[in-house]
């Protein structure tokens, strides 16, 4: 059987892996044996499952693959942001971010080891400021691609992580039912044990996904990507403001709230002269108020080629204390050493730019 007939073993959730150990005629207790190898063990090949007999071990290699994605370059120091750039099985490169001791911005607890991942190759939603979207959509992700970035970085670190944001390349919401399957495996005992409070999902606002993701059962943190108070100014960075605009937005996740109990974050990227006046501070405090949201507003961070810049040190201050001044939570974000802190999307299209002027 070529490895295009088989099934994906870490895209699976529990009872699904089950099913297909039924079907292999073994006992259910098998699926509790495998998701051991793969989630507490971690093992790279179903030949070191060795409490199983060669023989089912054979028929498991013949109906499973076990994935795995390969780490092709680190950037930064263990005491600062890193970032894993790594190459997929058919080469498409994606990366993930390991931010240390992270304050509590989206609600968990602060000092912790907090991932970063990526849930597409690229973005279709090709907002104005961001690297991700620049070189366009390729494909969405499986489950067992965001979760293998999880384990690749653990493994590489031999740290442990505790939060896990989707905030790396892509649109969340476009590929949800992997990033739902994900969370799963993610969140489950049998899996990577990871709290669902301690997962955050972020969006750049596809209102019909934020409603899907309220009638999920799952307590996740939602963040969104506002970045404009009006549509006038979202219309200028985001397209997909002209889709669902922001009441269409806001009354998606008046919905979200009315079915969570986490409030929900707005995330906003403060870029001079676009989006950082005291006017729309004031309009952002309003649909804070609205939601009972909390605000995150971090300074933007430059990607070559990109006209944008971050506002004055004395702008992003005013602009925070605008919002503080009307009681809503707003952090500012104010470490140093940009350079690596980057958002996502930047290693990979530095890699392959530079690629590109290899060949
Ligand atoms: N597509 C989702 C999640 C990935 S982007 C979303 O847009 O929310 C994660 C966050 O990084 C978003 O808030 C995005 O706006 C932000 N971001 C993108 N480019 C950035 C940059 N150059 N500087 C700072 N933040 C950036
Ligand atoms: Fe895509 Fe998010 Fe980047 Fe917009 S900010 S292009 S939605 S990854």
């Amino acid at each position: 059987m070529t490895s295009a007939c088989k099934t994906d073993i870490k895209s699976l959730v529990f009872s699904e892996l089950q099913e297909q150990l039924r079907d292999l005629g073994e006992p259910s207790y098998r699926a509790g044996q495998i998701a051991d190898w793969l989630y507490k063990k971690r093992i790279d090949t179903i030949d070191k499952m060795t409490n199983l007999s060669q023989a089912l071990r054979r028929r498991l290699s013949e109906t499973f693959t076990l994935g795995g994605i390969d780490l092709v370059r680190v950037l930064g120091a263990s005491d600062t942001t890193r970032k894993f750039l790594f190459r997929l099985a058919d080469g498409n490169l994606i990366e993930s971010v390991l931010i240390p001791a992270s304050p509590a911005l989206y609600g968990g607890k602060s000092d912790r080891r907090t991932i970063c991942v990526s849930t597409q190759v690229g973005c279709a939603y090709g907002c104005k400021f961001c690297a991700s979207g620049l070189e366009g959509f390729a494909r969405n992700l499986s489950a067992s691609e965001i979760v293998d970035q999880f384990i690749a970085v653990e493994s590489e670190t031999s740290e442990k992580i505790d939060n896990v944001v989707f905030m790396g390349m892509g649109e969340p919401l476009a590929n949800l039912e992997k990033v739902l399957r994900a969370i799963r495996i993610m969140n489950a005992e049998w899996g990577l044990g990871v709290g669902a409070r301690h997962i955050t999902i972020s969006t750049s606002g596809l209102a019909p996904q934020i409603r899907k993701l309220a009638d999920e059962a799952l307590q996740i943190r939602l963040a969104v990507s506002l970045h404009g108070a009006t549509d006038e100014v979202r219309n200028r960075i985001m397209p997909i403001n002209r889709r669902y605009n922001i009441e269409i937005l806001l009354s998606a996740c008046d919905y979200y709230t009315a079915h969570k109990k986490q409030r929900l974050t707005f995330e906003y990227i403060l870029i001079a002269d676009v989006n950082d006046s005291d006017e729309q501070a004031r309009l952002l405090s309003r649909h804070a108020q609205r939601l009972s949201a909390k605000v995150n507003l971090i300074p933007y961070n430059s990607v070559s080629g990109l006209p944008w810049a971050r506002p004055s040190k004395e702008r992003q201050e005013k602009f925070l204390a605008i919002l503080r001044v009307r009681g809503i939570p707003a952090t500012l974000r104010r470490e140093k050493g940009h350079d690596i802190d980057a958002a996502c999307g930047q290693l990979r299209l530095q890699t392959q730019r530079e690629q590109i002027a290899k060949t």
